[in-house]
């Protein structure tokens, strides 16, 4: 595997920034120093990092997690603002998120043990849908939100399909349910300005498969690995040691256009 990757996995980080990592000369292969990425790495090698091993790579974990306001989501903030990280519970494992959430956003944060999981769910080509609660002050007419459907590009960046809805009119303020599937920087306010809305309420409600539900700010809550095996399906899953739950690993086996079996005999009459 490659060396970035392996880094990635043990869940130290991303693999972008593992490259990074590799290019200030903090990564050692059995004891030589590394000054580029393009290097494959197998289990008989000894991979450190600032001169420590690689920590064992446990099984690949995800938690949702509801983001109160007023965290960064970074490991080290140069302003030195609190951290999502900083506030997780003292027995979590190192873990890095899927993607970022402003100070001022809450809602769904996916937190993953492994980078490569993080990467894999983070693409665009992945394309799991993001939806967002907005509270925003002005004033804006379906029609207008509904052109948003082809696209847009502002400021010379081009967002792809994006779904919004105006839900509810209050006061001075529009309740909106933006979804888009991409995960750029400030998309959401951007995207509001560019419609004379200025966001002052922001909430993610779900990212792909998994939502937001009745998870309190500040809870955590571990997705369990069947769950994650199916949401992902069985090859990805399998690239990060998962296995399908019992059902979908059967579908997975059955061949293409035959009926599953029946699960449950007739009622008697
Ligand atoms: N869009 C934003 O503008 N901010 C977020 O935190 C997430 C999406």
């Amino acid at each position: 595997m490659r060396i970035a990757k392996a880094i990635a996995h043990a869940g130290l980080c991303s693999r972008r920034e593992a490259e990074r990592w590799i290019e200030a000369g903090r990564v050692t292969v059995n004891g030589k120093k590394l000054d580029t990425p393009a290097c494959l790495v197998g289990p008989g090698d000894m991979v450190e990092v600032d001169d420590k091993p690689l920590p064992e790579a446990g099984p690949v974990r995800l938690w949702r997690y509801h983001k109160p306001k007023g965290l960064v989501t970074t490991h080290r903030d140069p302003e030195g603002r609190k951290t999502v990280f900083e506030v997780l519970p003292p027995d979590m494992p190192r873990v890095i998120s899927v993607g970022r959430l402003d100070i001022a956003t809450e809602g769904l944060l996916l937190l993953t043990s492994d980078g490569g999981l993080a990467r894999h769910l983070e693409l665009p080509s992945t394309g799991w849908l993001r939806r967002y609660r907005v509270r925003a002050k002005g004033a804006i007419t379906q029609d207008k939100l509904d052109a948003l459907k082809e696209g847009i590009e502002i400021g010379g960046v081009k967002y792809g399909e994006i779904i919004a809805a105006l839900d509810r009119v209050q006061g001075a303020n529009v309740w909106l349910t933006i979804a888009l599937r991409e995960g750029k920087n400030r998309e959401v306010k951007r995207i509001a300005a560019h419609l004379g809305l200025d966001v002052n309420r922001l909430i993610r409600i779900s990212f792909g498969p998994f939502a937001l539900a009745d998870l309190k700010p500040g809870i955590l809550e571990e997705v369990k690995p069947r769950i994650l095996a199916d949401q992902l399906g069985s090859s990805v899953a399998a690239e990060f040691g998962l296995k399908p739950s019992g059902e979908k690993a059967q579908a997975a086996k059955r061949k293409p256009g035959r009926r599953p079996p029946a699960r449950h005999k007739r009622p008697r009459k």
